[in-house]
């Protein structure tokens, strides 16, 4: 399979080279020229979490991967998973089914990619000998996921930037406690957006880029999108293969995404519902076809707190029919402060989106009514996926809202709501015990760069 940029002038990739690149050199994000329906849905019931993922993710890698070295990625990467079906689905109400992802060892969705993508990675990397240096910034979720599947896999070393004091302390810890020499958390002065700018930085440095190696695993890279579709495909399996909805608690537009990729190879997905926080830039845009950056208001929801959502590119790509040259002229347009989508493309995106926008008052009252109705403590973004659903449940129809971050991730917010604090799973119960490891670092790329060459391992 062939991997094409949204901006239509960088080079046709394959899997591992999309994989590996992450972003496109032309600025833009990769997709498949083309996209293959699946055979066999009506056997997907009762197999694995693992032969589905198998079957879901073969078509996508071509030949970049022996079928036994994919077999083999996705059962270490899973094995890690402390649940036997990896994506639980139980159910909240007739008609309304949660998707529970968060099972990982860092209790976030984002496990799922990002533990097949290290495992893919290392493979990868073993054949050609090269070494890497992975660079990210997170606000929490991401970082923790990262340095988790990447910690011991070889020829890679992986420097997280967090702003300092500004991620939970569950998160930060994740980061933090990792014994392994190949990982490294940095604090930086400042915001989540001053490391976001860092990163650019490092990334717009040539000499430097080329010199350690560099990677990017943030979720613009199509490979973490691939892995996300496979519970889209589980989840439709259970419920027997009808059409069905899906409400998807969403901030970079990456999770949902997977959803509308799942669709496009055949599975019977039927609207996919876009749920926001008071940070509801997705919300607005497919309301009024206005995509306008504000300034991001902080949280309890803060995976979800963005303003410009960077994956919305390949949903724009896909609903411009494939138009590059649309693609360039909205991004140009996106930096000088947005832009408006245009009739036949927001007409076309409408088909399959519907979306939502919950307040901070509402996602704690969700938090509340669904442990009175069902005993489930949600975190907050899964509350706001759930808060959306209800809005959009129709009867015959079934609603899958994914639930992305266990509660005890979250425990300030969820303790407000009912008055508990969530306890972390047995597996991670020794989180708070062990000793940490971090580096303080000075918002300002020349620190950033000494530090990384001087750390690194390879
Ligand atoms: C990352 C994250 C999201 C948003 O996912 P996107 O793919 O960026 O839309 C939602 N909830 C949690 C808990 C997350 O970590």
């Amino acid at each position: 399979m062939r991997y094409v940029s949204t901006r239509g002038q960088a080079p046709v990739l394959n899997f591992e080279e999309a994989m590996l690149s992450g972003l496109a050199r032309d600025g833009g994000l990769y997709l498949p020229e083309t996209i293959l329906t699946l055979d066999g849905l009506e056997t997907l019931d009762g197999l694995p979490y693992e032969e589905v993922a198998f079957r879901v993710i073969r078509p996508f890698t071509g030949d970049c991967f022996t079928d036994a070295e994919l077999r083999g990625a996705i059962d270490r990467a899973y094995a890690r998973i402390a649940h036997a079906a990896r994506a639980p689905l139980v159910q909240l109400a007739p008609g309304h089914h949660l998707l529970e992802l968060f099972h990982g060892p860092t209790l976030a969705f984002k496990d799922f990619a990002m533990q097949l993508i290290a495992q893919l990675f290392e493979i990868a990397l073993k054949r050609s000998g090269q070494k890497i240096t992975i660079v990210g910034a997170t606000s929490g979720d991401t970082g923790s996921a990262a340095i988790e599947a990447f910690r011991g896999i070889d020829n890679v070393d992986v420097f997280i930037m967090y702003p300092h004091g500004r991620v939970s302390e569950v998160q930060r810890r994740q980061m933090t406690t990792p014994p392994n020499a190949n990982v490294h958390a940095l604090a930086v002065t400042g915001h989540f957006d001053d490391c976001q700018a860092r990163l650019k930085d490092l990334f717009n440095d040539h000499a430097f880029r080329d010199e350690v190696g560099l990677a990017g695993v943030n979720s613009i890279n199509w490979s973490r999108v691939v892995a996300q579709i496979v519970y889209y495909f589980t989840a439709a399996a259970s419920l027997g293969m009808r059409p069905t909805d899906f409400c998807v608690p969403t901030g970079n537009f990456g999770d949902i995404l997977a959803g509308s990729i799942a669709k496009r190879m055949g599975l019977p997905v039927r609207r996919l519902i876009v749920a926001t926080n008071q940070n509801d830039i997705l919300h607005r845009a497919l309301t009024t076809g206005e995509y306008r950056v504000g300034e991001v208001a902080p949280s309890i929801s803060p995976s979800m707190d963005i303003q410009v959502s960077s994956n919305f590119e390949r949903a724009l790509f896909l609903a411009y029919g494939g138009d590059a040259g649309a693609i360039r002229q909205l991004m140009d347009e996106l930096k000088a402060g947005g832009f408006t989508i245009s009739q036949g493309a927001l007409e076309t995106l409408r088909e399959e989106f519907r979306s939502g926008r919950v307040s901070e008052e509402e996602t704690l009252e969700t938090i509340r009514r669904t442990r009175e109705a069902t005993g489930e403590v949600l975190c907050p973004h899964s509350a706001i996926g759930v808060a959306v659903a209800e809005q959009h449940i129709e009867p015959g129809v079934p609603m899958v809202t994914l639930a992305t971050a266990h509660p005890a991730k979250f425990p300030d917010a969820v303790e407000r709501a009912i008055g508990i604090r969530p306890p972390l799973p047995p597996h991670m119960a020794e989180l708070f015990d062990l000793p940490e490891r971090v580096s303080r670092v000075e918002n300002d790329v020349e620190a950033l760069k000494s530090l990384i060459l001087e750390r690194r391992t390879q």
